[in-house]
């Protein structure tokens, strides 16, 4: 074994929670180490469409003009299909958000792991979390054996260990955080990248049991993605997933579907089967989780990312506060701010509305994105922009 490395903070996982999470730690002036397994700047099963609380946080951080810099699109508008029935909804620029965006992973979780490198964190990817340490077999965790990409372990101490490494945690399940609550519904996604299509915006197609959509991206490529309920992905899909995924967008999409057709696909034809949202106790001594570690919800409101760098910038808060109380209040704001989140999109993720539902179901994510934006917004006199 290695000899032993001292942090105040190890994060695990370095994509958009962990490594915004170590960016904020360091930044906050606290000694942090985020490692992840994958490579710096790979992609991971996610479409990636940002909502105006994410942008928000971006801003607020000063890595909006980064992102922009590689060639991110603005996205202007959002358009909601009910059936034959489109609604455009423009963005107006506020709080220094005019435009929303909708980078690949690769580009945003590496942009997000260089700039963590940059306020101090030490940055490893191809090291992975094996085992977590406590001293004296104590309750409390007080460090973790990471091994490096040669397969060496190293013992690594830390006053907090950071769970940001996604739905199956492996911190979540060694340190056994209890799941305090399950969504009711899942569903499956099938999505891809392509050149040569034409949308501007995003734009949510809906009919009852399906949806489709596309979301603009780096590259001059749109991802083109579409949902259904898991028995009907396990029944269509698993047989021929680009038959049943063309099919979807013919009925739902069909101008989207006929510039599909003869669009050139510039990456795998990803599929998630589905899993249900859930809600994991936030923190414990010594540990905390952040992003899908801790709160996963359906993808379909396309939310998970911009939920994980709000909970950053407050679990980043309460780490550098050092208190249980403020570890307390982390966990408080999450799920305050998440609930309404949560249920306005199990409920639009079973699909068993017709149109109309459908409609009351968006009113309801509305109302908590706009509660999300408020809170983040009255955030912006706190000390988070970079200091260069
Ligand atoms: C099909 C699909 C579509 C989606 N579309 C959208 C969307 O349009 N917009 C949106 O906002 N959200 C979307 N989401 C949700 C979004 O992908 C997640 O909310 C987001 O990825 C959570 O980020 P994270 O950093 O918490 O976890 P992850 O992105 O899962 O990253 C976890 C990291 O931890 C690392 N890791 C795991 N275990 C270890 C270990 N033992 N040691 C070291 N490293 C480890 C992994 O390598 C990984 O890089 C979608 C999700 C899916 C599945």
């Amino acid at each position: 074994m290695y000899p032993e490395a001292r942090y105040d903070v190890l994060v695990v996982g370095a994509r958009c929670a962990g490594a915004a999470t170590a960016m904020l730690m360091a930044r906050h002036g606290l000694r942090v180490m985020v490692i992840d397994r994958a490579a710096h700047g790979s992609d991971t099963i996610s479409t990636h469409a940002l909502m105006r609380g994410g942008v928000l946080q971006l801003h607020r951080w000063g890595l909006l003009p980064r992102l922009r810099a590689r060639a991110t699109p603005a996205v202007r508008s959002t358009t909601f299909h009910y059936g034959m029935e489109p609604i455009t909804v423009a963005i107006r620029a506020q709080d220094g958000v005019d435009a929303l965006y909708a980078p690949r992973r690769t580009v945003l979780d590496g942009m997000l792991a260089d700039a963590a490198a940059e306020a101090g964190a030490e940055v490893r990817h191809g090291h992975s979390l094996a085992a977590l340490i406590r001293r004296d077999r104590g309750d409390r965790i007080t460090g973790a054996v990471v091994v490096d990409p040669q397969g060496r372990p190293r013992h690594v101490e830390a006053a907090l260990v950071v769970g940001a490494d996604g739905i199956g945690s492996r911190v979540a399940r060694l340190v056994e955080a209890p799941v305090q609550r399950e969504s009711r519904a899942a569903t499956a996604a099938v999505y891809g990248h392509w050149s040569g299509l034409s949308a501007e915006g995003y734009h949510w197609h809906y009919a009852p049991g399906a949806s489709v959509g596309v979301i603009p991206t780096n590259a001059g490529q749109h991802c083109v993605f579409a949902s259904v309920p898991p028995e009907r992905f396990l029944a269509g899909f698993r047989a021929d997933a680009m038959a049943a995924y063309r099919g979807l967008l013919r009925g739902l999409a069909p101008a989207l579907a006929a510039e599909v057709a003869v669009g050139r696909l510039e990456s795998r034809l990803w599929a998630f089967a589905g899993r249900r949202g859930f809600f994991r106790q936030a923190h414990g001594p010594g540990w905390a989780l952040v992003g899908d570690a801790g709160y996963f919800k359906d993808p379909l409101t396309a939310h998970g990312i911009t939920d994980a760098l709000r909970d950053a910038e407050l679990l980043a808060e309460a780490a550098a506060a050092g208190t249980e109380r403020a570890m307390a209040h982390y966990a408080a704001a999450r799920d305050a701010l998440s609930l309404p989140l949560f249920e306005a999109t199990d409920a639009i993720a079973a699909f068993d509305w017709d149109l109309e539902a459908l409609k009351a179901h968006h009113q309801a994510l509305n109302r908590a994105m706009k509660l999300e934006v408020e809170f983040l917004a009255a955030r912006a006199a706190a000390p988070m922009a970079e200091s260069v």
